[in-house]
């Protein structure tokens, strides 16, 4: 059996942070390079601290990312900024498909599935979210959501290294709350069986990450879980020692 692949601890800033940010990122980079975790590192910073972001965290152990992205290369999209742009200001991977891009600009699978390819188009790598309501979980409807998202949104081609997916239960988004460990490796077991399927040389190396109220405090125990290759951070991401705390559940 393939070995594990390496995990990934990625920060999502979502709509936060100044140019005076650029401190906080120096301190997890330094924080970094002074105590080395077994991971990769990201933080994924507003549109517009792209550029200064990559400048700072160049030849660090800190990759990093974008928010999102559109799925055409150029043309008539105000306000809109494709992969091949994110690419050019410095970023490596770009999150698509978050709940919240989901909820608030209608993103739909066939969308999230067109930002994924336009990714790999340019040489981004694309982390991909899924995950139910707590209406879903509560009715039972888990599995099958997360089905209908990978079968809707999963590229043609799966390429392990242009491609990781985040189960983020939305209702553990920003609240506190979390699954069980139970839940969250009855999930992630699903997720790698069908990224298997047809795919028995990369499903396996592909990453999955969990995203939903992670702390230093739980880190440990929710990384643990087979088939957890790491996590997608939101709140937590935005100071150094929380995200540092974190990612320190791979020392
Ligand atoms: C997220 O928005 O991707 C996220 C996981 O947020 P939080 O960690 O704050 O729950």
């Amino acid at each position: 059996m393939a070995s594990a692949p390496r995990p990934l601890v990625a920060g999502n800033w979502k709509m936060n942070g100044l140019k005076a940010s650029r401190a906080e990122l120096g301190k997890i980079i330094e924080g970094a390079k002074a105590n080395p975790v077994a991971c990769d590192l990201m933080i994924c910073p507003p549109a517009t601290l792209l550029e200064s972001f990559a400048t700072v965290a160049l030849g660090s152990p800190v990759a990093i990312g974008a928010q999102d992205c559109h799925a055409e290369p150029v043309g008539a999209f105000t306000g809109d900024i494709s992969a091949e742009m994110l690419r050019d200001a410095g970023a490596s991977a770009v999150i698509v498909g978050h709940s919240e891009r989901r909820a608030t600009h209608r993103e739909s699978d066939a969308d999230v599935k067109a930002k994924a390819s336009a990714a790999a188009r340019a040489g981004l790598m694309a982390i991909l979210c899924i995950g139910e309501t707590r209406e879903e979980r509560e009715a039972g409807a888990t599995l099958a959501r997360i089905e209908r998202q990978l079968d809707g949104s999963l590229p043609d081609t799966l390429d392990a290294q242009k491609l990781v997916i985040a189960y983020e239960p939305v209702w553990a988004i920003g609240t506190g709350l979390t699954p069980t460990v139970k839940d969250v490796a009855e999930v992630h077991a699903f997720i790698r069986k069908r990224l298997l399927k047809g795919n028995e040389r990369t499903g396996g190396a592909v990453r999955i990450l969990y995203g939903g109220s992670v702390k230093p405090a739980n880190a440990r125990e929710l990384m643990g879980v087979a088939d957890v290759n790491g996590a997608l951070v939101g709140g937590a991401s935005l100071k150094a020692e929380d995200f540092l705390g974190i990612a320190a559940a791979y020392r």
